[in-house]
């Protein structure tokens, strides 16, 4: 019982998370004023509440581009700006399918191969479009015949 009260008081991985739930209720709280600045209050968040490991790294203060789109599209950029999603070598990596070969016939149908190699689907502009969500990424995206 003497160590319970003492717990408290040491660096607790539990006590951080609750502080951080706590600052989220209170911003929460904050919203619902008048002159409540969500992007400030975010900013003054990071600043607060920021791991050291990334204190070098800039407060995304603005949404990226392509957050306005269709949620499907939306996924799919992100899919393809980090080059991980479903794809038949991911499907197979899970054990969730007996290939990992795309139907072009290359033996890995991975994300990469879909947008830059893959005959029936690569993308022919820059890589960049994805990025910044340009109307030819998200055309492409949308009559891609696929979900990744
Ligand atoms: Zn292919």
């Amino acid at each position: 019982m003497e160590h319970a009260g003492r717990r408290l008081c040491m660096a607790d991985p539990m006590n951080d998370i609750e502080s951080k739930r706590m600052g989220f209720l209170v911003s929460l709280f904050q919203a619902s004023s008048e002159d409540f600045n969500l992007t400030q209050s975010w900013k003054d968040s990071w600043e607060r509440h920021c791991p050291a490991l990334y204190k070098d790294l800039p407060c995304i203060d603005s949404q990226p581009p392509g957050f306005d789109t269709r949620r499907k599209v939306w996924v799919t950029l992100n899919t393809i700006r980090t080059n991980t999603g479903k794809c038949a070598y991911s499907l197979h990596q899970w054990s969730k399918s007996e290939s990992a070969a795309c139907d072009c016939g290359a033996a890995e149908q991975t994300i990469q191969h879909i947008v830059t190699e893959c005959p029936r689907r690569r993308y022919t502009g820059s890589l960049d479009d994805f990025v910044y969500a340009t109307e030819n990424a998200i055309k492409y995206i949308e009559e891609l015949d696929i979900d990744i």
